[in-house]
């Protein structure tokens, strides 16, 4: 079996488990269906990553249908299923009280209709719900999915005043889908873009994230400044994300992808605002120098064979891997830190002395072998102590 049959009975295996589970539960008297980004990416030919449904079913009642049941978000109504591997989140029929912070509901509401659990959703294309018998689409998501645009339900200041998060995903599905903005819906975004302020950096982050990652991130990028959101995004400006825009960096990695801010004019300082992990600030900070000039040996020696290809997939240019290079690490230089005690060096000058050597291998300067590197240590020692 070659890798796309493997991929496709998958993915129909999937389905087939979401299928199972909605019959399950209608067997038990209750509804449920397909919901969210599964329909979504269903109507426009795209293979869901995941299948989310929505039930009529409390938690605890669907708890007793299936073997293995995890209560992953019980406050939220939210269990997880899992099917021959699969886990698949399955949500009661919920509404949510008013949003006094902006942020979350006050309180959720379970055991409601579809109709309400559909009327919370944020975007008409992401408000539809599909069981095997039918799709309900109250809002006009395969038309907006047909004319490729971003709208919300309902009255679109409504739906931002109520969580401002919402703006942040508008543009992160124009990016991801290629989508247009609904002009009402661009409109409130332009008047309540300040509320953005008050969502937490974190869940801005992940959206913005993956409007980076997008294909339509020009257009997304374009419609922010637009309505001016970028002044609510922490060390953004409207610079940043022009240039943002027109970088022609490629093929960028979910772990890489805040090398594209610091290549834009982000400062290290800044993007610790957005609170990435340790290792994403870090690996930004490593490459952005690297993504417009040449690679010399000894940047090449300092990567790793990972970061070397994320920047080969990144700038399209095809660095040779690091076989070439006199050595491949420190180890494997002819002298070593007992050798630099046996010289007489002391601990600070004996990391100084090793980084001359290492350095000097890789670009060459050096043979490495330890009479050539320890005539080097001599020589640059005389000089370093004539200088001090
Ligand atoms: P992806 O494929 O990127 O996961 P998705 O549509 O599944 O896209 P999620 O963030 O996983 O997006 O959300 C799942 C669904 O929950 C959405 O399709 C939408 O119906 C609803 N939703 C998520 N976040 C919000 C929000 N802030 N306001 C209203 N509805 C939301
Ligand atoms: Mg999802």
């Amino acid at each position: 079996m070659n890798k796309f049959t493997n991929g496709c009975v998958h993915v129909m295996n999937l389905l087939e488990g979401a299928h199972h589970i909605i019959e399950t539960i209608e067997q038990a008297g209750g509804e449920a269906y397909i919901v969210g980004g599964a329909v979504r990416d269903m109507l426009l030919d795209r293979l869901p990553g995941d299948y989310d449904l929505a039930s009529s079913l409390l938690p605890e009642q669907i708890i007793d249908l299936f073997p293995v049941v995890i209560p992953t978000g019980l406050e939220h109504g939210t269990v997880t299923v899992v099917l021959n591997h699969v886990p698949y989140e399955i949500t009661t029929f919920r509404s949510e009280a008013t949003y006094s912070d902006r942020r979350r509901p006050d309180a959720v509401t379970l055991g409601v209709s579809l109709e309400e659990d559909l009327t919370r959703r944020d975007f008409t294309i992401n408000a539809m719900a599909l069981r095997p018998t039918g799709r309900v689409d109250l809002f006009g998501g395969e038309q907006d999915i047909k004319e490729r645009i971003i709208r919300t339900v309902g009255t679109p200041k409504e739906r931002f005043d109520e969580d401002a998060l919402r703006m942040m995903r508008a543009f992160r599905f124009m990016s991801q889908l290629e989508f247009d903005l609904d002009p009402a819906t661009e409109q409130a975004i332009t008047e309540l873009a300040p509320h953005l302020a008050a969502v937490a950096i974190e869940r801005i982050a992940i959206e913005f994230e993956k409007l980076l990652l997008g294909p339509g991130k020009q257009q997304a990028l374009n419609a922010m400044l637009r309505t001016g959101i970028e002044r609510y995004l922490p060390g953004m400006d409207a610079i940043i994300i022009e240039a943002l825009a027109k970088q022609s960096l490629q093929g960028v990695s979910k772990d890489a992808v805040w090398t594209l801010a610091l290549d834009a004019g982000l400062t290290r300082d800044q993007l610790t605002r957005w609170k990435r992990s340790k290792q994403q600030v870090h690996l930004a900070a490593r490459l952005a120098p690297l993504v417009h000039r040449p690679l010399t040996d000894w940047d090449r020696y300092q990567l790793s064979d990972e970061e070397l290809d994320v920047l080969r997939q990144m700038t399209g240019n095809d660095y040779p891997d690091r076989s070439d290079l006199p050595i491949r690490g420190r180890k494997e230089l002819a002298v070593d830190g007992k050798d630099m005690i046996r010289f007489g060096l002391r601990k600070q000058q004996i990391k100084e002395a090793l980084l001359h050597l290492e350095f000097g291998v890789v670009v060459h300067a050096f043979r490495n072998d330890q009479a050539s590197l320890m005539e080097e240590v001599k020589r640059w020692h005389i000089q370093s102590e004539n200088k001090s």
